[in-house]
């Protein structure tokens, strides 16, 4: 999978991209993150990718011309991975307005495309006929809005990574078949704070899988 970020501020993405399991997605080739910055593609001497918005109200937005002719860029470095693939490219624009994400839709997406564009506004946003120029879909990450797309884009990167084949390791990945629960434990089984002693529920240290199913099941909503 081939991500094609959009945005102003590619250096954002540096530290999260550049460690852990991301880091060994690109180093093992299972993803590869490409960025485009509109700033590059201006027209003008000041490389100028915001103005103020029409018909007023506060802020700038991000100009259509920067915007689209970085997302050309990104759209025409597809065509070897849709040849050998057969899979399409989607592009997103974040917008906390979007289709809210989830796991469903990164699952989806990994099986689907072979190259996914992101374009990330900053500031107010940016100039809506981008989204009609280039038929991108509004994507948000929840119901709160934040300064720009770029902690987005991360989120969404990183969740469809964990959909592709390879990226996980054996062990991650068959713990995310199996039923898991976000109520996890590991040593010591007695830890002592304050003069209190937390232990570990006594189910998981039973050693019966079934019961240990039936617990996990239990805090899982699976
Ligand atoms: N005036 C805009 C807010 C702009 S926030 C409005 O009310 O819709 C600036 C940029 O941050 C947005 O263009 C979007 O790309 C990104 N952004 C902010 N919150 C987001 C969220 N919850 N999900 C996805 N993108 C978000």
């Amino acid at each position: 999978m081939t991500f094609h970020i959009i945005t102003l501020f590619p250096e954002m993405f540096d530290s999260y991209l550049g460690e852990s399991i991301l880091k060994r997605a690109r180093e093992g080739g299972f993803i590869s993150v490409k960025f485009y910055n509109p700033r590059d593609f201006s027209a003008d001497k000041h490389k100028t990718v915001d103005d103020k918005p029409y018909g007023g109200g506060p802020g700038m937005v991000m100009m259509v011309d920067p915007v689209l002719k970085a997302w050309e860029k990104a759209v025409s470095q597809n065509f070897v991975s849709k040849i050998f693939t057969h899979k399409k490219i989607k592009t997103y624009i974040f917008s906390p307005g979007g289709t809210t994400f989830t796991t469903q839709i990164a699952k989806h997406d990994a099986q689907e495309y072979s190259d996914i564009v992101f374009i990330c506004g900053r500031y107010e946003g940016v100039d809506s006929r981008v989204k009609e120029i280039t038929g991108a879909e509004e994507l948000s990450i929840g119901g709160y809005v934040l300064t720009g797309g770029e902690l987005p884009a991360m989120v969404v990167v990183d969740c469809m990574s964990r959909q592709i084949p390879g990226v996980l390791g054996k062990f991650e990945s068959l713990e995310e078949e199996r039923v898991s629960s976000h109520e996890m434990y590991t040593r010591p089984e007695h830890y002592t704070h304050k003069g209190k002693t937390f232990s570990v529920p006594e189910v998981l240290v039973s050693g019966d899988h079934k019961k240990i199913e039936a617990y996990k099941k239990g805090f899982s909503g699976n």
